[in-house]
Formats: C-alpha cells, sequence, structure tokens
C-alpha cells in the first residue's frame, strides 16, 4: 500500500489550501495514510515532511508499520508533543480534522500552540478513500469471499428449532475459520417478523417452518470491510413477503445497472427506489439505498436522496434496499460493488434469486 503517495496528495491539497500542515487525528484516516494500525497514533502532514506521532505502548509497533516517516513517541501527552514538532518546523497554520476534534480539544491545542493559526478542514482524506487502488479493491474481494464462503456453509446449520443467536455465533465461527481477521460488525440475524427491524439484535428467538431470515454479515480483511445481506426463505413464508423479495430484488437490480462513474448518490437512490414505490412499498423502504465501504464499514460515498457527490471510478458502495413491514416481516438484499466507467461490477457471488430452504 503505498502511503507515500497519498500523504504526497494530501501535501498537495495542504498546498491549495494556503496552510503550512494538517493534523490528521481520525485513526482510519491515519491507518490510510501510515499503515498504522494501533489505537493511538496522529499523523502531521506538510508540503514537504510529515511527522507521525503515538504513545509509548506502540513505538515498537510504529517502527514496524510505519517505517518510512520520522516518529515521535510521546510521554506526557501529545499536546507537549505537537507543540514541540510545530516549533521545531517552524509552522504558523496548521489544519486539523473540524469534523473529528471535539471543542475541548480544540481548547487545549490552541492553548499549546502559541503563533499557530488552527484553520479547520473537512473530510479532505475521506475523500481521497472514496476512490480504491488496486490493492485496496483486491482486500476488500478477498473480504467478500470469505463472507460469500460463510453465507454458503450457514445455509446447511438453519434448521428448526436453532435460535438468531446461534446463527450469529456460527457465523462469527464461519467467517473466522474462512480467514477473517475480524468481523466486519455483529452479524445481523432475523427470524420472521424481527425481519421487520432492518438492524435487529440477535434473540432467543428460534426458527419455525415458514420464516424467511435475515443475514447480514461481512469480514475484515488487511483492515478492509465487506458487507452482504440475503433474506432466505425456511419452509414456505407468506405469500406477501415473497412478493416483496421480488420486488427488492428488482429495485436492487435496478440500483446496480443505475451505478456508473459521474453518476451521483441521488440518483441511483431514485431510480431503486422508485421500482419499490411502483410496488406500493416505499414507505416501508426506510433508509438510503447503500454506502461506501472501506477501511470502515460506513464511509462515503453513500447512496441516498441527501446525497449530489458523483461517484469516482473505484469507488465501492452497497446497493442495499429493503421494505419492512411490522409484524409480518422483512427483506433486504445487498451487496458491494465497484464503479467503474460507465457501469459498476458486483462484488460478491453469492446468489441474488430467493434461496428457499
Ligand atoms: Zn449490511
Ligand atoms: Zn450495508
Amino acid at each position: 500500500l503505498d502511503h507515500a503517495l497519498r500523504r504526497a496528495g494530501l501535501a498537495e491539497k495542504v498546498s491549495e489550501l494556503s496552510i503550512d500542515a494538517v493534523l490528521i487525528t481520525r485513526l482510519p484516516n491515519v491507518r490510510y495514510l501510515t499503515g498504522f494500525t494501533g489505537s493511538n497514533g496522529q499523523v502531521l502532514v506538510g508540503r514537504r515532511s510529515s511527522v507521525f506521532f503515538t504513545d509509548g505502548r506502540y513505538t515498537e509497533q510504529s517502527r514496524n508499520e510505519v517505517p518510512d516517516l520520522d516518529g515521535v513517541t510521546y510521554l506526557d501527552g501529545f499536546d507537549p508533543a505537537l507543540a514541540n514538532t510545530c516549533a521545531e518546523l517552524g509552522l504558523s497554520s496548521l489544519g486539523f480534522e473540524a469534523h473529528e476534534v471535539t471543542v475541548e480539544r480544540h481548547r487545549r491545542m490552541s492553548g499549546s500552540l502559541e503563533g499557530v493559526e488552527l484553520v479547520a478542514v473537512g473530510e479532505l482524506v475521506e475523500r481521497a478513500r472514496w476512490a480504491k487502488d488496486a490493492e485496496e479493491l483486491a482486500l476488500l474481494r478477498q473480504a467478500q469471499a470469505i463472507t460469500d464462503a460463510a453465507f454458503t456453509a450457514i445455509l446447511d446449520l438453519l434448521a428448526v428449532g436453532v435460535t438468531e443467536v446461534q446463527v450469529a455465533m456460527e457465523l462469527e465461527g464461519l467467517l473466522r475459520r474462512e480467514g477473517a481477521e475480524a468481523m466486519a460488525f455483529d452479524p445481523i440475524v432475523a427470524f420472521g417478523e424481527s425481519a421487520a427491524e432492518p438492524h435487529h439484535e440477535a434473540g432467543r428467538r428460534s426458527l419455525e417452518e415458514g420464516d424467511v431470515i435475515k443475514l447480514d454479515l461481512g469480514a475484515v480483511c488487511g483492515g478492509y470491510h465487506s458487507d452482504m445481506t440475503r433474506t432466505v426463505a425456511f419452509g414456505e413464508p407468506p405469500p406477501e413477503l415473497k412478493k416483496i423479495h421480488d420486488v427488492v430484488r428488482e429495485a436492487q437490480q435496478a440500483g446496480i445497472d443505475a451505478v456508473e462513474a459521474g453518476v451521483t448518490g441521488r440518483d441511483v437512490d431514485r431510480v431503486s427506489r422508485e421500482v419499490i414505490e411502483a410496488a406500493g412499498y416505499g414507505e416501508a423502504f426506510v433508509h438510503g439505498l447503500g454506502h461506501g465501504v472501506g477501511l470502515e464499514i460506513h464511509e462515503g460515498p453513500n447512496l441516498g436522496r441527501r446525497f449530489g457527490d458523483e461517484l469516482p471510478v473505484g469507488a465501492v458502495v452497497t446497493v442495499e434496499p429493503g421494505v419492512y413491514l411490522p409484524g409480518l416481516g422483512g427483506v433486504r438484499i445487498e451487496d458491494m460493488v465497484e464503479v467503474l466507467p460507465g457501469g459498476c461490477r458486483v462484488i460478491g457471488t453469492s446468489p441474488r434469486d430467493l434461496i428457499e430452504l
């Protein structure tokens, strides 16, 4: 992963903003720019040089993970170390991530950085992360391959009497055995009427003939997440739920067909939502169509009514329409797609038509 290239890109932005340097404190952004995977690290990216900060617990780890950067290990807190570095580099202005820095943190920085103007900057690094490079795409594919394998394997374990919690535990084991370094999130396992909750927490409900089973799961590989949902039929579910599966399947396909570089998240959402509205279930599609996936399970770019940004080539987004009917159940179908010029590529291989067990 070419961290130096990423920092060079950010250094250009620093120049464009007419500031001397920018301080990056959001951990996924720090990881993106340096490769550091620990729980406390900051990176200052200047026009010509960058400095990595961490505390004593991570001296050794950062030597291995961030060998190409000047490092500062602090024992007495970050603020004095930052003040020192700013003085050494002769900085008179410093950008900070306004969406990450708390009021308290800002107050402390202002207090310790004399003569340095603090300048709020937006989601510079998040924006850069929207478009994935070849190595990132390979990790996302690997994470999804693990997810596909775990999904296939869990189908054999679905039987009358098994509980949602048991299935969630099995999924975790399967994802780990298939090679996940972590789960992307606690899997969502929802039987029957529980599937009417978009983000149901697995409970003691046991599986019965005629339930739908909604499974939302993902793996982490090299820090990159996957995210997939399937709703399968166990026995003969209520006819309306089978009909809804057809509608959601069609809506998802319309969304997938609408994804290409240059279209906005709003446009893709609209195309898919129209299918569900036309079927009379518009009110029951209670969330946005999708989100970016990468070093975070939810990141930009988003597919939804509020998002007018154009999708860049290399973005990876989910397309996940859903219809939820309280008391009856619900259906969501979710896949990650890679944005290409003139179209997109679905990353997973699990079937999207209704699986009837
Ligand atoms: Zn999901
Ligand atoms: Zn998702």
